[in-house]
């Protein structure tokens, strides 16, 4: 059975074509899926009758299951969710001041292997569908509806479990289908994909206008970066660079790049002057990231003096660092970590 939020708009309308029936119904059918969140075929009331029979045939509508919800004092909300086939993954909704933003996961599990992240440590499990991507979309917005909560879902960051630019085709297709104007009809500057910097994918999706991009460096020097990103350090730090320089942006837009900060490793002086000269030839500002101290992982947060010199130095050489509040925005900005925090609370999924 095909799952019909697995389908792009075009493969939606030859699929609805196939049926006997005009092209203009696919979009009744995607407004359906995606605006009202429709999960029966036989709900879709201003279709045909006999579309509905004929989709009902051969098309479900399956998001993925909710496992457990967990509520944070902040308000940050966290799904567990169960895939079709049993894996589990988890998405985060993170209350803003007048918004939503939510953090998706792109895999299950992860081939970066970075050392500090409890999804890295698990391994590679498989991609993610685009219908699995989006469905936490789905989720996340029906979880806001269903509890009354006022503010909208606004903005979407792909940094939970996985690396996005592993999953690219998937990864374009989820996109295209969020922009789509009779779908959630999400703007480019409202989707944020974090990569740990895949060469041969980056400037593709550059081009494809479809997102903002979040680099997650962690690391100033190529040695340091062997040492706590293996599987990303496989782009040496020269050529991730290069490559970054080469990357469309607009005329003042500058790059975003994410830095988890671990006590000991990564916040010396020394390092933070290492990060401005790496930095200095792309236009760049910093997210310093304070690591959650997670079970099972030999890291441990930075004390705030360290935090703060690291960060006054990067500003002193002119470079914007902004240090991220100790909230679910955490969490779920770094990347991976986010499971981490599901795993201490004993509902891995695995
Ligand atoms: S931090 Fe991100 S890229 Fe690294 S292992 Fe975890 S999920 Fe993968």
């Amino acid at each position: 059975m095909t799952n019909l939020i697995d389908l792009t708009f075009h493969e939606l309308e030859t699929l609805v074509v196939s049926l006997g029936e005009p092209p203009y119904r696919a979009r009744q059918v995607w407004q359906w899926l995606w605006q009202k969140g429709c999960r029966d075929i036989a709900a879709m009331t201003d279709t045909s009758k006999a579309l509905r029979a004929r989709l009902a045939e051969v098309a479900t509508i399956a998001w993925p299951q909710v496992a457990r919800v967990s509520e944070s004092a902040d308000g940050t909300v966290k799904f567990l969710l169960t895939l079709g086939d049993g894996e589990s993954v988890e998405c985060v909704l993170i209350p803003e001041k007048d918004h939503y933003t939510a953090c998706l996961s792109t895999q299950v599990g992860c081939a970066m292997g970075c050392a500090f992240c409890a999804t890295g440590m698990m391994g590679f499990r498989r991609n993610m569908t685009p219908g699995e991507m989006l469905g936490q979309v789905l989720v996340a917005r029906q979880y806001l509806l269903e509890k009354g909560v006022a503010l909208a879902l606004r903005n979407l960051v792909f940094m939970g479990m996985g690396e996005p630019l592993l999953n690219y085709d998937n990864l374009v297709k989820t996109l295209e289908a969020l922009h789509h104007p009779q779908g959630f009809d999400i703007s480019g500057r409202r989707i944020t994909v974090s990569t740990a910097g895949v060469a041969r994918h980056l400037l593709d999706l550059g081009r494809t206008g479809l997102c903002s991009l979040a680099v997650s460096l962690h690391a100033p020097t190529q040695a340091l970066r062997e040492k706590i990103m293996p599987g990303a350090a496989k782009l040496p730090l020269g050529e991730l660079i290069e490559i970054l320089r080469q990357y469309p942006m607009k005329p003042r837009e500058r790059l975003t790049f994410e830095y988890l900060m671990l006590d000991g490793v990564n916040d010396s002086l020394e390092d933070a002057r290492e990060l401005v000269r790496l930095l200095s030839r792309v236009k760049a500002k910093v997210n310093l990231i304070v690591f959650n101290a997670t079970p099972g992982l030999p890291y441990q947060p930075p004390p705030a003096e360290r935090v703060f010199a690291f960060q006054e130095a990067l500003k002193a050489k002119g470079l914007t660092a902004t240090v991220r509040k100790s909230k679910g925005a955490d969490i779920a900005a770094a990347c991976g970590q986010l499971r981490a925090e599901c795993e201490g609370e004993g509902a891995a999924g695995e």
